[in-house]
């Protein structure tokens, strides 16, 4: 058996479906008391890209079997799931992957998700994460089917750092021209995320902060990530962390920076603003300090699966329910049992254990179920 079989052992197992929850309707509450408010889909798993950190070559190569389309959900039941999230409190949907701008007619199902709305009357907040690789060809469309922001990952400036992290040589020049035609399209402000690797591209961050200041000013907003243990493939090794703090620090040294308030509850992000006027940036401490306490997400996979965390090793198979002979109220009131069940708090357990982290199931992938 080869290597690239081994992340499909258990993860793709099922989680018993708990009896639906009588009566239930939003606001739900979990078993720490966190509300279900962001719901991120994963709309492929496939992707053009072959970042180490998420999709390592060796793994993810010619041999591995992605999903057959029969299996994914389709554009009507991922909005009809979307609805009865609504339903339960969920306000932002973020679309993800894989590469969602890979999954064809995207812009088809972003269509659809902007014409729901939540009990109020009011649109939700409807975003999308992408590698840019498409995005000059794709921003308009996406805008015009009612796509509000967008975030873009983008770990280098350098276009030899940046076309050895995606490995496969794709150049910079065009994510950052997808990035133009984002903004020119009216998705702004742009989130651009940078996953920092300590020894491959931590030395991009200044750079790529002064570019971003110089060519966007408030319009585009750096988000610093910290490379983390996420599925079983990407070699994680604590010592390629660089803690959001050493980030901070050698942001400050450059450019005077002050703290700023979080817009949110449940935010992942520290935010900081440049002094002088330039904008913000953030920065996402998954390792070196966990929001477990406040985080409010649930993750829809490609084909269905719910999952109650980045770092679960299985999930609950909703696409069952969705095909069989289940009424949206049924389906809500089993999303709602599924919550109130939910204990999940990973990154602190891994704060507590030390490095290794905490022992337990292989992981599921997160080209999988999305960032
Ligand atoms: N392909 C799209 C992209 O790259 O933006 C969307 C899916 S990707 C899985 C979502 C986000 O997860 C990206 O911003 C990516 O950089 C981040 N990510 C993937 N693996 C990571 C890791 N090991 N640590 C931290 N962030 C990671
Ligand atoms: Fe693809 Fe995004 Fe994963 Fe990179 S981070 S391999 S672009 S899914
Ligand atoms: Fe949420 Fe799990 Fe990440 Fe904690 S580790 S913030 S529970 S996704």
């Amino acid at each position: 058996m080869g290597e690239n079989i081994i992340p499909l052992v258990d993860w793709r197992q099922d989680l018993p479906l708990p009896d639906p929850l009588a009566g239930a309707a939003g606001p739900l509450a979990d078993r720490l008391g966190r509300p279900l408010h962001d719901l991120r889909i994963s709309v492929t798993d496939r992707c053009n890209f072959r970042c180490s950190y998420c999709m390592p070559k060796e793994v993810f190569d010619h041999q591995y079997k992605f999903l057959p389309h029969s299996s994914l959900l389709s554009f009507e039941e991922i909005t009809r799931l979307a609805r009865v999230f609504v339903g339960l409190g969920v306000r932002k949907l973020r679309l993800t992957g894989g590469e969602p701008l890979l999954r064809k007619n995207v812009e088809g199902l972003v269509e659809q998700l902007a014409a729901l709305r939540a009990p109020d009357g009011s649109a939700l907040d409807l975003t999308l994460t992408t590698n840019g690789s498409l995005l000059e060809r794709k921003a308009v469309a996406l805008q015009r089917a009612g796509l509000r922001r967008v975030t873009v990952s983008l770990d280098a400036l350098d276009d030899a750092v940046f076309r050895r992290m995606n490995d496969v040589d794709f150049p910079v020049a065009d994510v950052l021209r997808g990035v133009d035609a984002a903004l020119a399209a009216g998705l702004a402000p742009i989130k651009i995320n940078m996953v920092v690797k300590r020894g491959t591209n931590d030395h991009e961050i200044v750079p790529l902060a002064r570019h971003l200041r110089e060519r966007y000013g408030a319009a585009v907003v750096l988000r610093c990530i910290e490379f983390m243990d996420v599925g079983a493939t990407n070699g994680w090794r604590m010592d390629e962390v660089l803690p959001s703090a050493e980030v901070v620090e050698r942001l400050s040294a450059v450019f005077p920076l002050e703290p700023l308030e979080p817009n949110a509850v449940g935010e992942t992000a520290q935010r900081w603003r440049y002094r002088d006027g330039g904008g913000e940036f953030g920065v996402i401490s998954s390792v070196t300090r966990a929001f477990c306490r406040d985080c409010n997400r649930a993750r829809l996979s490609t084909e269905g699966r719910l999952f109650m965390c980045l770092f679960a090793s299985r999930g609950h198979d909703l696409r069952a329910l969705l095909r069989g002979e289940a009424d949206d109220a049924r389906i809500g009131a089993t999303i709602a049992a599924i919550w109130n069940q939910r204990d999940d708090r990973y990154s602190e357990l891994r704060g507590a254990a030390g490095p290794g982290g905490p022992a337990g199931a292989r992981r599921v992938e997160m080209h999988y179920i999305g960032g």
